[in-house]
């Protein structure tokens, strides 16, 4: 097996979502006693939200650079950004080691089109939602994901930053995201694009196909690691 490197922390909520997908996976695809390779690296995440608030992008890919590079020197083969919105400086962490960056929105697409979606809701952050580089990536896949309306994403940022990441799970948010979902038109999925969404909301809870990135990714972390 492959050992599997992760930078996590982003939040440590979502990195122990990962650590039992991981774990869970290994022991499905594997039996018995087996468990994931992995080494962890789990950051201080006040810092670098503060980074991403700022809009300091290049100092935020420079702190998980070194991130990359310190699972690499002990032995990492492949690397996994543990959340979605740090994927927009997955370009300078790739170009800091030579162990490929497992994108999460690449496994992300593959579950999509798994599922049969090509006009998905994309639920994120902000950042995630709003700049280009997950929803260009997805288009390159043919999927044209959708976002809800400004209201919305500003109170599911919130949500994720001031709950989710938080560890405080509160039912009227839920019940909000549930309404983001209903008021969304011509949608044929859903994607879970943070990390903690499926911390809030089940997908068996939804009709519609949904995609939980944070076990999309998991799932093709195992792929790799098992190749
Ligand atoms: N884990 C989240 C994500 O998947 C949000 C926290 C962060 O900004 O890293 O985007």
């Amino acid at each position: 097996m492959r050992t599997l490197g992760l930078i996590g922390g982003m939040s440590a909520e979502s990195t122990a979502l990962y650590y039992a997908h991981l774990n869970r996976l290994a022991r499905e695809r594997l039996g018995g006693l087996h468990s994931a390779r992995l080494v962890i690296v789990s950051i201080d995440f006040a810092p670098l939200a503060e980074m991403q608030a700022k809009g300091e992008w290049e100092a935020a890919g420079l702190m998980l650079a070194e991130e990359a590079r310190r699972l690499q020197a002990a032995g990492a083969e492949a690397i996994l950004i543990c959340a979605n919105t740090m994927h927009l400086v997955a370009d300078a962490v790739q170009a800091a080691v030579d162990a490929p960056v497992l994108h999460i929105a690449d496994a992300t697409a593959d579950r999509l089109q798994a599922v049969g979606s090509r006009r998905p809701l994309l639920l994120a952050t902000r950042f995630t939602m709003e700049k280009d580089f997950y929803r260009d990536r997805l288009a390159a896949r043919g999927i044209d994901a959708v976002v809800p309306e400004a209201a919305d994403r500003q109170a599911l940022h919130a949500i994720i930053y001031d709950e989710l990441c938080q560890g405080l799970i509160r039912p009227p948010s839920k019940a909000a995201v549930l309404e983001m979902i209903g008021r969304a038109r011509g949608i044929d999925g859903v994607i879970f694009g943070c990390t903690e969404i499926g911390l809030l909301i089940s997908p068996d809870e939804l009709t519609l196909p949904v995609v939980d990135t944070t076990l999309a990714h998991a799932e093709a972390a195992m792929d790799f690691a098992l190749g």
